[in-house]
């Protein structure tokens, strides 16, 4: 089900295939970078000999550990941990840690390689990686979940630091999480090591705008998009998919630069707000209580539950899924086109599938994939690391300057990259480029 590639692509991609059975996600990450590339390898006949590719599909190192902890009725519970080291030619290897049922080798190798294009095109000098836990957070008391995450830590630990590697959030691993494992960290090495992780509490080495940045960042991306046509996010309907850290912080920007942000949703189903999402309650809701999305239309009057469903058949101008991979279907692209939407910003990372990025390009719909539109979180990680190592703390109006200067570059650097390539506005192609061409310079630079 894979469409056929270039003629030196296709190799390329029958071995990913044939050394990695059974992945389905990172087979479809794989391809679709592949399939940008393609173009590039044809002129650049030195990152061909220099086997670029080859290496890159292949991690510069992957950990599989167990991690065995006690529930809070006395019995063993054991869970897999993972860590993969894409590449560590731009910086210490970078990457969230994401704790969800769904967590396993396939979903972190696909994070991992999307994640090295994402950091490289950051500009921040940091490398890819990404890890976690088929864990489930949801429903675990704090103890639990504290147990688990010392746990982790007694074993990935040994992989980590400043300038090895540097995890943060994703699904399932938020500000609670994160001062668990940075805890255990310090508690082991005796070191307060800062800038080894990022995400980090405003109090204790953590950056302002972290916590906003992957949000506030799609939405500049699609502000960008827009620009580039004289239109703008004014009076627009914002469709976002998701209700975690990524979700409520879109809407929250979407609704400071003027459009109104209608939708969320969790596993159980949607909510439609005409009045805009109220982000206080949401959060209130998500994060404090740690509920469900239907307690939001019972406290909000101006709201109602979907129950199952779609979010995407929500009429909307601008959509930006914030939940998780391939969670826009071809149909849900098809309905969103026919309703009239003008711009995807994908929040999530690989939420469209590749149906629904093909339908969206084909109708002329504004399209940021992931690794363009959601990089402003991992920027911002990036800043983290910078303020860690001189020892400073910049302001909030200071930091997310700085992120919105990042998201600009990105765009440009992308729609740049797809107009050389002869893609204008493709901004797959042009992230895919823009993002190899850097990573495969310093591989070159640096020899094998
Ligand atoms: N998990 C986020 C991402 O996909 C953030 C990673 C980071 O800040 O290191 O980019």
């Amino acid at each position: 089900d894979f469409h056929p590639l270039s003629v030196l692509a296709q190799p390329i991609f029958d071995d990913v295939r044939a050394w990695n059975p059974n992945e389905p996600e990172f087979h479809q990450a794989v391809h679709e970078v592949l399939h940008s590339i393609g173009p590039v390898l044809e002129r650049r006949p030195d990152y061909v000999d220099a086997g670029v590719l080859e290496r890159l599909v292949e991690p510069e190192r992957q950990v599989i550990f167990r991690v065995p902890w006690v529930d809070d009725s006395g019995k063993l519970r054991v869970n897999r941990g993972y860590r993969v080291q894409y590449s560590s030619v731009l910086g210490p290897y970078k990457g969230g840690l994401r704790f969800h049922p769904s967590v396993n080798i396939s979903i972190i190798k696909f994070l991992g390689f999307e994640q090295i294009f994402k950091n490289a095109l950051t500009g921040q000098g940091i490398g890819g990686g990404k890890g976690g836990s088929n864990f489930d957070p949801h429903g675990r008391s704090d103890a639990e979940v504290m147990r688990f995450c010392q746990s982790f830590m007694n074993e990935l630990y040994r992989h980590l630091g400043e300038h090895t590697d540097v995890p943060a959030g994703d699904i399932g691993v938020g500000g609670r999480e994160i001062g668990y494992l940075f805890g255990q960290y310090r508690k082991i090495t005796n070191r307060h090591e800062s800038g080894m992780f990022t995400g980090k509490g405003i109090g204790w080495g953590g950056a302002q705008v972290r916590t906003e940045a992957t949000g506030y960042g799609a939405v500049f991306f699609a502000q960008e998009m827009l620009a580039v046509h004289g239109e703008s996010l004014e009076g627009k309907r914002v469709g976002v998919s998701g209700s975690g850290n990524v979700a409520i912080y879109a809407i929250q920007k979407a609704a400071q630069l003027g459009a109104t942000a209608v939708t969320a949703s969790d596993s159980s189903g949607y909510v439609v707000d005409d009045a805009g999402i109220d982000v206080d309650l949401l959060r209130q809701i998500k994060e404090v209580e740690r509920g469900r999305i239907v307690e939001y239309a019972k406290r909000r009057p101006s709201a109602r539950f979907v129950e199952g469903g779609s979010v995407w058949e929500v009429p909307v101008d601008i959509a930006v899924p914030s939940a998780t991979q391939n969670e826009v279907s071809g149909a849900d692209a098809e309905a969103l086109i026919a309703n009239g939407v003008r711009a995807v910003s994908e929040g999530a990372n690989m939420p469209c599938v590749p149906a629904a990025v093909a339908a969206f390009q084909q109708s002329d719909v504004l399209f940021a994939p992931g690794k363009a539109a959601n990089a402003g979180g991992v920027a911002t990680s990036a800043l983290e690391m910078s303020q860690n190592a001189a020892r400073q703390r910049w302001g909030f109006d200071d930091s997310e300057r700085r992120l919105r200067d990042i998201m600009s570059d990105i765009h440009h650097a992308a729609f740049d990259a797809a107009e050389r390539y002869g893609a204008p506005g493709d901004y797959v192609a042009g992230a895919n480029i823009a993002g190899f061409e850097r990573v495969a310079n310093a591989m070159l630079a640096q020899g094998v």
